[in-house]
């Protein structure tokens, strides 16, 4: 597979996904994506993709809880989300 912004060579390593949910920050780990060589571009596939969309879900539920204000989440990718 090429990278999609510069053609360089991509390579399958684990990288850190963030997302910023205003109140809170959200860090899954271990992500399995391909990262480009030569640019640094980081991409994931279909599955691994869904698969944050959905961690993230989750920790948007119990991290935006007015009861328990969390300002970083950071969770492992292959743990699956409680
Ligand atoms: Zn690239």
């Amino acid at each position: 597979m090429e990278c999609f912004l510069c053609k360089g060579k991509l390579e399958n390593k684990p990288t850190a996904f963030m997302a910023d949910l205003g109140a809170c920050i959200v860090i899954v780990k271990n992500v399995p994506s391909q990262v480009c060589s030569q640019c640094g571009e980081v991409s994931y596939s279909d599955e691994v993709a869904r698969r944050l969309e959905k961690i993230v879900e989750t920790l948007k539920m119990t991290a935006l809880n007015p009861l328990v204000p969390t300002e970083i989440a950071v969770v492992n990718y292959s743990v699956p989300a409680a």
